[in-house]
């Protein structure tokens, strides 16, 4: 049995059973039965469906917000938007179901054209940190592109989308379309990765889980796509509105507690305008409020569990300086925002994904010293890069190693623009106007117009 806790009271919320190798195989097959008969459906009436399914969810934005709100401690005003994204989702591969052209490629004596087809049944395997939309960010368009999706999603947090499920039968998806089986990793987690009627996983987590993943599939050949951890800078130049920087920082990694992979956890400042930088972070971090994830005013709720709690406690050692922010007291998992300063370059916490409320300042000199540091990390997931030149914004942004980039902006995830990791943060893309093909096959069929030999 599965145990979901109420993060910010520590509240049991409920038990739900785990799902055992067995159940994963029941659940293929169901799901390669209804896969044939979706693939074989006309485009319009799958796009149709799914926007029905959109349309279901859109009714239901409010409940799941709040069943977000209680089983991941998110606030409200996130978890309305993450229901609203799941929609989004949906629409948007919907309108992608008739669009998912081949191409006609020009070949001497006959017809040559290519046929993207469904690979078959997708196993989704999501984190806790943003359980809707990383959930749909796989499963809409992998539907829309003709395949059946079993998710699996993080043990912490299986209400929303075992909700999700109910929905889309209520939308009128066909049974065994999209099954959500909640269970642990290395059980229901593993018997996905390793099952022969899977053809596709997509996993989003941590980077150590997303590569033993990828060796497990490499013994099928199965396809895989992978959405790991980050550290990313956010780059701040001395040329820069400094206010507008200073008074975004604070959200840019504190949002959702910092469990975030695209949280901007390494904030690099050009040492001419440090003191000032700081002297308008430092009101910015301790004026967050921090408190009941359920109040429109709270900006930041608690971690998701204790075991989170201990692993950001960790990099915050007594010896450490800088910023703090203000917490609750009792019963929750909650952690203040923290902005370390002097800290070496290579400390744990300047290079390690904390996964929390947990930033480091690290001063540099000029743009070749920003780009250093800024690719002196594992991974390149996003990042963000503040100044006032054009030049410079553009020749930042080709020189640092990232999927995810913005320019005097925090923003990298929208569904109808690519996202994915260059290094350890990731393999593949998401979203985007290519999102559906990552869930097909490319034939190509060559039709000879010169008629039998004879
Ligand atoms: P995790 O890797 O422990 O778990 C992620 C999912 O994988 C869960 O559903 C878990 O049950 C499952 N899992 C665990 N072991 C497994 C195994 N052996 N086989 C199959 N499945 C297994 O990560 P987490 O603690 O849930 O999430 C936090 C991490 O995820 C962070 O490192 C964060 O950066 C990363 N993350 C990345 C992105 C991204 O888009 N790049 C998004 C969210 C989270």
């Amino acid at each position: 049995m599965l145990q979901v806790l109420n993060p910010a009271t520590e509240d049991p919320v409920a038990t739900v059973p785990a799902a055992t190798p067995a159940d994963v195989d029941a659940a293929v097959a169901r799901a390669a039965a209804a896969q044939r008969g979706w693939a074989a459906a006309a485009p319009a009436d799958r796009a149709r469906l799914l926007r029905r399914f959109a349309s279901v969810v859109d009714g239901h934005v409010e409940e799941l917000a709040r069943l977000e709100v209680t089983e991941a401690g998110h606030t409200i005003g996130n978890a309305r938007w993450e229901a609203g994204n799941v929609r989004d989702l949906l629409d948007f591969a919907a309108g992608g179901v008739e669009r998912l052209n081949g191409r006609q490629i020009p070949v001497a004596g006959g017809l040559d054209i290519t046929i993207l087809e469904p690979l078959g049944v997708v196993g989704v395997i999501a984190p806790w940190n943003f359980p809707m939309p990383i959930a749909a960010w796989a499963t809409a368009p992998a539907l829309a592109a003709g395949n059946a999706v079993i998710l699996k999603p993080a043990e912490t947090t299986p209400l929303t989308a075992l909700r999700l499920a109910e929905l889309a039968l209520e939308a009128g998806l066909p049974e065994g379309l999209f099954q959500v089986l909640p269970g642990t990793g290395p059980v229901a987690g593993n018997a996905l990765v390793e099952h022969p009627g899977i053809a596709k996983i997509v996993f989003t987590g941590s980077t150590r889980v997303g590569k033993s993943i990828m060796a497990k599939c490499a013994g099928q050949v199965k396809r895989v796509t992978l959405e790991l951890g980050g550290k990313s800078p956010n780059i701040v130049f001395a040329d820069a509105d400094l206010e507008a920087a200073a008074a975004a920082a604070p959200m840019a990694f504190l949002d959702n507690s910092g469990q975030d992979c695209c949280a901007r956890t390494r904030i690099l400042v050009q040492r001419s305008a440090y003191d000032r930088f700081m002297a308008l972070l430092t009101p910015a971090i301790e004026e967050i409020v921090v408190g009941d994830p359920s109040d429109e005013r709270t900006q930041m709720g608690p971690l998701i569990s204790r075991a989170q709690l201990d692993r950001v406690r960790s990099y915050v050692t007594d010896d450490l300086t800088g910023i703090r922010g203000k917490a609750p007291e009792g019963p929750g998992f909650w952690f203040p925002p923290t902005v370390l300063t002097d800290v070496p370059e290579d400390a744990p916490c300047a290079v390690e994904e904390i996964f929390g409320p947990v930033a480091v300042v690290l001063p540099f000199e000029d743009e070749a010293d920003a780009i250093r540091l800024a690719n002196a990390t594992e991974y390149g997931l996003s990042g963000s890069i503040w100044t006032r030149d054009v030049g410079r914004a553009l020749r930042a942004s080709r020189a640092v190693r990232a999927g995810n980039l913005s320019v005097n902006s925090h923003s990298s995830v929208r569904y109808w623009t690519p996202f994915g990791g260059y290094q350890q943060s990731g393999l593949g893309r998401e979203l985007g106007p290519d999102a559906l093909t990552a869930f097909t096959e490319t034939k190509n069929v060559f039709i000879s117009t010169e008629g039998p030999a004879l």
